[in-house]
């Protein structure tokens, strides 16, 4: 993949130490500003993320949020 987005790579810290805490990053389970996990290249459907632990909405929202290419 030539374009790596530069949150997977500043998140790859975190990976590396396990997923974070949903505190940790500001989780919430609603959107902010239109941006929400579906939208995220971190999202693992249905309910699951890379980088946060738990439980995540599909309509939730971190401070790890990373647009998935259009
Ligand atoms: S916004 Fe945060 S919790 Fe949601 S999928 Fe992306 S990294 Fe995971």
């Amino acid at each position: 993949m030539a374009l790596l987005p530069v949150a997977l790579i500043a998140t790859d810290r975190a990976v590396a130490q396990g997923k974070a805490k949903k505190e940790a990053v500001q989780y919430q389970d609603t959107p902010k500003n239109g941006q929400k996990c579906i939208d995220c290249v971190l999202f693992e459907p249905p309910e699951a993320c890379k980088v946060v632990e738990g439980k995540i909405a599909p309509e939730g929202w971190c401070s790890l949020f990373a647009p998935k290419p259009s």
